[in-house]
């Protein structure tokens, strides 16, 4: 990455706007309003807008059931028997995966309950779960059922990894000395690729090598880190993973979830699944006949018939991730976020309300800040909301703010800063 010398002037942020290979992208999404003035939109982490186009995706998969009804599933090139093979292009640049190590299905937290089937299989010797302290309360409950599920004790079986004494992050060293730790006692590691609340991105290849050294599985909750940090998965041989769309994927609230199996499991019949006539051999799947026989790669983990509607508005957005391209998009996020960081340092500067907890090394995070707040609490990020911020709050004190590189301006960033000026003298 180049050094940049960034300044907290409207001519620099203009500048930076005028060589962003991506300023067209702003103009694909639709912006909110906040108290009649259009949002400085900052949740993208949260919900992703709207992009221009979902409207007519949508539209067509309507019009094809308007006008073909059931003949919709096996007419023409986008047959919706076929549709999920038009998504996995896309899917697979997003998070480094090939094509059949992918698919579009179900939402993320049913999909990690799928997932865990065939990856959390416990043992008397190999039982234990590693996860980050604090992970997002659907991952905590996903584990703790499926650990009772197994007739087992959640105290006994999950292995939380907390940030040193006065810390806020976890440091690769000590997630690998807990891996070794464990040893042949860790079934599986299952963390956030990159976590919610501190917006930490973990080393998931380093991660992923260590509990493969002890015989056990890795694999990664993405929603945050799908369409926002780089992602390799197959190279870095993560067993699976799951995220959702609805985040930086923009493709609408609840939208539906995607997951990766690394082609090492392709065709492992013997791996125990909750299978459905989705995942079932397609060539077979209308004999009606029993005997579950999976499909080749991920798609042998679906279980129900694409939700066509769902991944239209999906589509709309992969597009646009296709056009924009990920190494683009990582190279402005980081100039992005940079700036943003650069303006909190200089404003807040020595004030004390505000500490940026994100890492500051760009290669441990993605675009979102997450800022504790020492002094106003909440009320800071009223303030902000009531200026036309849009970030969110997370209890007990942290303000996040994902400024995405698809369509937030150096601008929007600038704005913010002036926003964070003003409001700094309220709570001084
Ligand atoms: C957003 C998010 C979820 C949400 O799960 P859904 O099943 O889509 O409701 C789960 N886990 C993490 C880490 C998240 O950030």
């Amino acid at each position: 990455m180049t050094q940049i010398n960034y300044q907290f002037t409207e001519d620099f942020a203009r500048q930076m706007d005028a060589e962003d290979p991506l300023r067209s992208f702003r103009d694909k999404f639709l912006f909110p309003q906040v108290n009649g003035q259009e949002a400085i939109y900052f949740c993208g982490n949260s919900l992703g807008l709207q992009p221009k186009s979902v409207r007519s995706y949508l539209h067509k998969e309507l019009e094809n059931w308007a006008n073909l009804g059931v003949d919709g599933h096996f007419h023409g090139e986008d047959a919706w028997y076929h549709i999920r093979q038009k998504s996995k292009p896309a899917l697979a640049d997003i998070v480094g995966a090939h094509t059949h190590e992918v698919v579009a299905m179900n939402n993320l937290s049913s999909n990690l309950h799928f997932l865990m089937v065939s990856f959390y299989r416990p043992t008397k010797e190999r039982f234990k779960i590693i996860v980050e302290a604090g992970a997002f309360p659907s991952d905590m409950y996903m584990l703790e059922t499926q650990v009772k599920f197994h007739g087992l004790n959640p105290d006994e079986v999950i292995v939380e990894l907390k940030p040193r004494e006065g810390e806020h992050l976890l440091r690769t060293e000590d997630i690998i000395a807990e891996i070794e730790r464990q040893g042949e006692s860790l079934a599986l590691v299952n963390m956030a690729g990159l976590q919610y609340y501190s917006g930490q991105l973990f080393d998931m290849q380093a991660i992923t090598a260590a509990a493969h050294a002890v015989g056990a599985y890795a694999g990664f909750d993405l929603a945050h880190a799908v369409g926002n940090a780089p992602l390799k998965l197959h190279e870095w041989e993560v067993d699976f993973a799951t995220w959702c769309s609805y985040k930086y994927m923009n493709s609408g609230p609840g939208n539906i979830s995607g997951i990766f199996v690394h082609e090492r499991f392709a065709d492992r019949p013997d791996l125990p699944r909750f299978g459905g006539w989705w995942g079932h051999d397609e060539a077979q799947r209308f004999l009606m006949e029993k005997g579950f026989v999976p499909m080749h790669g991920a798609d042998g983990w679906q279980v129900s018939n694409t939700n066509v509607l769902a991944l239209a508005a999906h589509q709309a957005s992969l597009d646009i991730f296709e056009e924009a391209g990920m190494d683009r998009l990582r190279s402005k996020s980081e100039l992005l976020t940079g700036y943003l960081e650069y303006l909190i340092e200089q404003i807040s500067g020595k004030s004390g309300i505000l500490e940026i907890i994100t890492p500051k090394n760009p290669q441990e995070r993605g675009c979102q800040l997450s800022l504790h707040i020492h002094r106003g609490g909440k009320a800071v990020f009223d303030e902000w909301y009531s200026q036309g911020v849009v970030g969110d709050w997370r209890n007990p004190n942290v303000i996040r703010l994902a400024p995405t590189p698809l369509y937030n301006s150096f601008l929007d960033v600038f704005r913010f800063g002036l926003i964070l000026e003003q409001s700094l003298k309220k709570f001084a």
